[in-house]
């Protein structure tokens, strides 16, 4: 199936498009006569998008560029995106299509990490045409440990967190170790954005209850921007004004029937700098027709990309099948999943109900989920996958320091212990 814009605004994509040099010889001549004409046009993948940085997808003279930022794979050469003013600006917009409405009246924290790649940037902006306060808080900085977070979120009462949802859990986490409720600590917070990973039904559900505040998703990537946000009423849908999108089957020409699970080809009808023609986002997804409450017509579910499902015997269990097959076990945090031999899954899953004094011992084997695949839950402690002690670790000082008291002088000059 293929959804979203028109056939205008696809012909004005391929115009600029065909400013990049990748692109030149890759796009018809001639004008689209409808939409469903884009589908014979050859798809743009991250291996193409890698191989041709940083410059063989831009399409606007240097001077028009605004912003620069990179993607990363598993292979390590990263993903370069130009991004005109216009294009952070059209990015901000499709951002505040969420339901969570910032106003003046919101403190925003954002967790997002604010180096090289893009949802914090732009996340940023679009809390500040909403005239929204900001506190940019970066995620993956030494400067912004996560109880210096916490302590922020609670003195300057903040009413949104923007954060990737482990990250929400995370804080959430050291917030208890300081002997703090996230869900009665932090009477102002009225909303958590999330964004950055794929967010199923239970992980929303298990941050709504910890922070005692509704999530609000936000579907993107560096690469396209934000394709889908939530509305008021906790659904993700597809921004149809700014992109196409087209659910294909895994041999990347077949459209899956409405409603199947597909993989999600995104093409970015106003990107200027780096317009992107049918991109295969490697994201499983599917395209629910619902009329919702908002007006919105479609719903969006992003199921997580291929190589984050588990195959057991012909079976593939993506991240909302794994969820929902241990959506049961009380007091359920955070969890991993591998195969069980011979045959099933093998989940460890952090729970409250665990005593502190065993480890892993108690396991129940059960039979469940449609596919009638053996399960096996082994229940550990909370703080199993992360280290507390990690979580309350104020980590590196920012700063460069130079004057040291004699007596730190005579203790640190001759170690290699000394840090500038
Ligand atoms: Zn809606």
């Amino acid at each position: 199936m293929i959804i979203g814009g028109d056939v205008n605004l696809a012909n004005q994509m391929l115009s600029r498009a065909r400013r990049a040099s990748f692109y030149s010889g890759r796009l018809p001549d001639k004008p689209l006569r409808s939409l469903s004409e884009l589908a014979q046009i050859p798809l743009t993948t991250k291996a193409d998008l890698r191989e041709h940085s940083p410059y063989g997808f831009l399409a606007v003279p240097k001077h028009e560029v605004a912003a620069y930022h990179e993607s990363f794979g598993t292979t390590g050469k990263p993903v370069s995106i130009w991004l005109a003013e216009d294009d952070l600006l059209d990015t901000a917009d499709e951002i505040n299509t969420c339901g969570v409405n910032l106003s003046v009246a919101d403190t925003v924290l954002i967790r997002y990490p604010y180096a090289i790649s893009q949802v914090a940037h732009t996340f940023h902006l679009a809390a500040r045409l909403r005239g929204a306060c900001v506190i940019p808080a970066s995620s993956r900085s030494t400067i912004s440990p996560f109880p210096r977070i916490v302590n922020m979120m609670r003195y300057l009462d903040v009413t949104v967190l923007a954060a990737l949802p482990l990250q929400a859990i995370l804080l959430a986490r050291c917030a208890e170790l300081m002997g703090l409720s996230p869900a009665r600590d932090f009477p102002g917070l009225r909303a958590i954005c999330s964004a950055g990973e794929p967010l199923s039904p239970q992980r929303r559900k298990l941050i709504q209850e910890i922070w005692n505040a509704p999530v609000f998703d936000n579907y993107g990537m560096t690469e396209i921007g934000a394709a889908a946000l939530d509305c008021l009423y906790g659904r993700l849908h597809p921004v149809l004004s700014d992109f196409v999108f087209e659910l294909l089957e895994e041999d990347r020409e077949t459209p899956v029937r409405p409603g199947n699970i597909g993989y999600l080809v995104v093409s970015t009808l106003k990107r200027r700098a780096t317009p992107l023609v049918r991109y295969w986002t490697g994201d499983r997804a599917r395209l629910v027709p619902e009329l919702c409450p908002c007006g919105a017509q479609y719903r969006l579910e992003v199921r997580g990309r291929q190589e984050d499902c588990l195959q057991v015997a012909g079976h593939l269990f993506d991240l909302w099948d794994l969820e929902a097959m241990i959506q049961h076990v009380p007091g359920k945090g955070l969890w991993v999943v591998g195969p069980l031999e011979p045959f099933g899954l093998h989940f460890v899953v952090e729970s409250r109900e665990f005593g502190q004094d065993t480890k892993s011992q108690e396991a129940l084997t059960i039979l469940g989920g449609q596919d009638r695949v053996p399960i096996q839950i082994s229940l550990v402690p909370p703080g199993t996958f992360f280290d507390p002690q990690a979580l309350l670790d104020i980590g590196e000082v920012g700063k460069p320091r130079y004057i040291y008291s004699t007596e730190e002088l005579d203790a640190k000059a001759y170690t290699k212990s000394l840090r500038l």
